[in-house]
C-alpha cells in the first residue's frame, strides 16, 4: 500500500467516526452552557451522560453491532426513569412539563422537553422515540417488532391524552391544591404505570409494539410537527433502489422511506431506528 493510499484510508476511517464525535460535542456544548448559565453542575452531569450514551450507540452502530440502539435506549431510558424520576423526584412526563411551565420554573423537565421534544426534533427528528424514551424501552421488548396488522385511523386519541394532561395540571392550579410537588411525584408513578399497561395491552391487541406511540402518546403532538422539518432523515437513492419493498416491511412505524419528500407516508413517525437501512439489499438508504 502506498503512503497516499494509506493516508486516504485513514481519512475515510476518521470521517466514519466523525458523527459520534460531533454528537458528543453538541451535547457537551449544551451541558457546559447550561451549567455555567444556571450555575448548577447537574446539567453538566446530565447532558454529558446522555451525550456519552448516544455517542456510544452511534459508535456501536457504525461497528454494525445489532443491539446498538437498544443499549442507548436502556442507558438513557433507565437513567431518566429511575434516577431523574424516582430518585430525584423530577416528573419528566408531559404533566411535569405543564407543571413546571405553569410555575415559571425552568427546571429539568422543561429543559428536557425543549431539547428532546420541541426544538431538538428540528435537528434529529424523533430520535428521542428510537433511542431514549423509557416507555418504548419496555415496549420494544414485546414480540411485535414489525406491525402484523395494517395501521388504524386512531391517531386522534393522542389529542385526548394531550388535553387530559393539560386539564389535570390546570385544575390543580385553579383549585389551589396544596403540596403539588408530592402530587406530581405520584402522578409520575401512576402515569407511568398507566402508560406501560396501555402500551402492553395495545401491543397485543394490534399485534404492534409501537401501537401506543402511533395512537395514544400525547408527546407526539409536539414531536410530529417538529420532526416534519428534521435535518436528519433517512433518504433513498433512487438510482440504487429496486422497489423490492423490504424497507417498508421491516419498518416499525409504517414509513414510506422510498419517498424522499417531506410529505412521505407516515414521515413524521420515523424514529430513526435504521432497520430499513440495515435491511435494504441494495444499500439505497
Ligand atoms: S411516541 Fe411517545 S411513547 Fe412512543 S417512543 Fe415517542 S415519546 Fe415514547
Ligand atoms: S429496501 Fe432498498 S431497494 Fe428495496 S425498496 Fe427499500 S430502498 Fe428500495
Ligand atoms: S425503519 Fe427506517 S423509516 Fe422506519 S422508523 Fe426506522 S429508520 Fe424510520
Amino acid at each position: 500500500m502506498s503512503a497516499k493510499t494509506f493516508l486516504m484510508c485513514g481519512d475515510a476511517e476518521m470521517k466514519k467516526y466523525a458523527m459520534p464525535v460531533i454528537m458528543l460535542a453538541v451535547f457537551e456544548t449544551v451541558a457546559i452552557t447550561l451549567w455555567l448559565t444556571k450555575g448548577n453542575v447537574f446539567y453538566l452531569f446530565n447532558f454529558s451522560y446522555i451525550g456519552i450514551s448516544v455517542s456510544l450507540g452511534i459508535f456501536l452502530f457504525i461497528k454494525k453491532y445489532k443491539h446498538a440502539r437498544r443499549i442507548v435506549q436502556l442507558l438513557v431510558g433507565l437513567y431518566m426513569l429511575v434516577y431523574l424520576g424516582l430518585i430525584c423526584n423530577e416528573n419528566m412526563q408531559i404533566e411535569g412539563f405543564w407543571y413546571y411551565l405553569f410555575t415559571g420554573v425552568f427546571e429539568a423537565a422543561t429543559i428536557h422537553y425543549a431539547v428532546a421534544k420541541i426544538f431538538g426534533p428540528l435537528i434529529f427528528g424523533r430520535g428521542w422515540c428510537g433511542y431514549a424514551c423509557w416507555t418504548a424501552m419496555v415496549l420494544d421488548f414485546l414480540p411485535y417488532k414489525v406491525p402484523e396488522q395494517p395501521r388504524k385511523r386512531l391517531g386522534w386519541i393522542r389529542y385526548i391524552t394531550f388535553a387530559a394532561a393539560l386539564i389535570f395540571i390546570a385544575a390543580l392550579f385553579l383549585a389551589h391544591v396544596g403540596n403539588i410537588e408530592r402530587i406530581m411525584f405520584w402522578a409520575f408513578i401512576i402515569g407511568n404505570v398507566l402508560y406501560y399497561a396501555a402500551g402492553i395491552l395495545l401491543a397485543f391487541i394490534f399485534r404492534d409494539n409501537r401501537a401506543f406511540c402511533k395512537y395514544v402518546c400525547p408527546i407526539t403532538v409536539f414531536l410530529k410537527p417538529m420532526s416534519y422539518y428534521s435535518l436528519f432523515r433517512v433518504k433513498c437513492d433512487k438510482e440504487k433502489c429496486i422497489s423490492c419493498g423490504k424497507c417498508k416491511l421491516v419498518c416499525p412505524m409504517n414509513v414510506d422511506v422510498t419517498d424522499n419528500s417531506r410529505k412521505r407516508e407516515n414521515g413524521t413517525e420515523c424514529i430513526l431506528c435504521m432497520e430499513c437501512v440495515k435491511n435494504c439489499p441494495k444499500g439505497a438508504l
